[in-house]
């Protein structure tokens, strides 16, 4: 036996995060991954970039001629010695040939795993909101292939004992053969009745779900063009839908966003805005550069101990500081006898996370609650070091000189703005199909018009809703000519998170009727 292993893991329905911590690991110290077009590829992102990646539906070519190929690929990378992860959609075992593939690795006498995944059935289940079983309701669930016995005589399936009862089917593959497969299960004894959901991409932000009945839902699918890859959940069940609808209730669900704040801060709102089912499309319009000269800031640094106090104001002046102590081979020691005033509580923690308490942490982090705090201490002939972004507001050294300070504030990083969009993001507005977009700052505006030019910007917006955070925002906006569409009350990220909210639940027409249901 060679040192080789093969994991089959189950990459779980769509959403990248229903995967196992057990899989996760397995991606994390992968040689090989071997992949499924049903597995989400952002789950690649784990395995480590040395790992080579093998799209399986490259070797596959037709169904079923591949899967011998996929299984000497396996067994040969396993067989020199590689750490081999099978990534297959869903769980390996439920339709996924992956009895198949240890079979042959089995044979090969090659060491493997299985890890499990939710599969498709069950992901669909919990997003679409239609439990399969229930106390009241049913007792049972059955998963069934829509591929099998396309001659009636042929059947492995027990359509019987499917359809009599009230035990949910779930079909996998079945979208093709819905028609047939519906109308056997009204001919072996199901009432025409019976709700049906056919939920599409479930988990994913493109889920679609439509619901009929055995009756109509084959005529609703083709008149909704419905494609593949997606289940049909047939039973009583179904019906709990309306009730426990959850995932495309969400306020922004299906709204394409465009956050345009720099990379670095962009996490926290861009979360807020996918916990409430947005699509969100980073836009960076601010990125962070060294200064043009390190000359003045080494010179404070080596003159280190002179200094009264050190004035951080953000987690980037926090980092590019300490970055540049430990380039003059110092360190938080060379900081003794300074006392450090850390503005806001972020910037605190950062602070913290080199082993140094802040002396001074004012509750008001707007630049005058800091002069408001220095204000009560005597800072007359004091020596103040406020290492800066290079296009920062004078307001704290101006108020600290007036009070007798004497204040060096070197460029300790700039910002810039960078040279082009990012694909994806770029990708989308061209083919318009961007809801939103939000302006955090008026830089993040001015910026965004430098990098495409006013007149390709105003264009590529037209139809996107603009948010701003605030009335200076919005009156950068204006000044380019665009139209302001939400704006909150408050100048908080929250307050915009809520407007973005109210603006598209006041958009949304609430459709009732069960047949369309979230369907577009
Ligand atoms: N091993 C997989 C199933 C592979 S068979 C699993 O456990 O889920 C492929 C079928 O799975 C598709 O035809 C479709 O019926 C279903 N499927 C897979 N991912 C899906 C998804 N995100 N939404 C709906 N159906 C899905």
């Amino acid at each position: 036996m060679s040192n080789g292993i093969v994991y089959l893991v189950g990459a779980g329905p769509g959403d990248p995060s229903l995967i196992t911590l057990r899989g996760l690991e397995c991606l994390k110290k992968a040689e090989v991954v071997v992949y499924d077009y049903l597995a989400n590829e952002q789950l690649l992102n784990y395995a480590p970039e040395s790992a080579e990646r093998i799209y399986a539906g490259k070797i596959g070519g037709r169904h079923n001629q591949g899967q011998d190929e996929i299984n000497n690929v396996l067994v040969e990378k396993a067989k020199a010695g590689k750490v081999v992860v099978r990534l297959k959609g869903g769980d390996p075992f439920v339709f996924g040939r992956g009895g198949e593939e240890c079979e042959s690795l089995r044979e090969a006498n090659i060491l493997f795993e299985v890890i499990p995944g939710v599969t498709a059935a069950v992901g669909a289940s919990s997003y679409a909101g239609i439990p399969l079983t229930h106390r009241e309701i049913t007792a049972s669930v059955a998963f069934v292939t829509g591929q099998e016995g396309k001659d009636k005589n042929e059947s492995n399936i027990d359509w019987d004992r499917l359809s009599l009862g009230n035990g949910t089917v779930v079909f996998y593959m079945g979208v093709t053969t819905l028609r047939r497969n519906m109308k056997r299960l009204i001919e072996h004894g199901r009432s025409p009745e019976t709700p049906v959901a056919l939920v599409r991409w479930a988990t994913t932000p493109c889920q679609q779900v439509l619901v009929g009945t055995l009756a109509d839902i084959a005529d609703l699918a083709d008149a909704n063009s419905f494609k593949p890859p997606a289940v049909t959940i047939v039973g009583e069940v179904v019906a709990l839908r309306e009730k426990l609808k959850w995932f495309d209730r969400r306020p922004l669900c299906g709204k394409k966003i465009v956050v345009t704040r720099a990379a670095e801060q962009a996490g926290e709102f861009s979360e807020k805005l996918a916990a409430r089912g947005a699509t969100v499309l980073e836009c960076p319009t601010i990125s962070l550069v060294e200064p043009e000269s390190w000359q003045l800031l080494d010179l404070a640094i080596r003159d280190l101990p002179s200094y009264d106090w050190l004035i951080l104001t953000s987690g980037n002046a926090v980092r590019y500081f300490f970055k540049r102590l430990d380039a003059l081979g110092l360190d938080a020691r060379a900081l003794t006898g300074c006392r450090i005033c850390a503005v806001g509580p972020k910037t605190a923690e950062e602070i913290r996370a080199f082993g140094i308490k802040p002396d001074l942490v004012p509750t008001d982090y707007k630049a005058e609650g800091v002069v408001d705090e220095f204000s009560r201490l005597d800072m007359h002939d004091c020596r103040v070091l406020f290492p800066r972004a290079d296009k920062a507001r004078e307001v704290i050294p101006i108020a600290l000189k007036r009070m007798g300070a004497h204040v060096d504030s070197p460029v300790a990083y700039r910002n810039i703005f960078p040279q082009r969009l990012l694909p994806e993001t770029l990708f989308a507005l061209e083919k318009r199909s961007v809801d939103c977009i939000t302006f955090t700052s008026s830089s993040t505006v001015q910026n965004l018009a430098a990098m495409l030019g006013e007149e390709l910007m105003l264009d590529m917006l037209k139809g996107v809703a603009v948010a701003s955070i605030g009335p200076i925002t919005s009156k950068s906006c204006r000044d380019l000519g665009l139209r302001v569409d939400i704006e909150p009350e408050e100048y908080t990220l929250n307050a915009l998170v809520n407007a973005l909210e109210a603006h598209f639940y006041s958009k949304t027409k609430v459709d009732t009727s069960l047949a369309t249901d979230n369907f577009n």
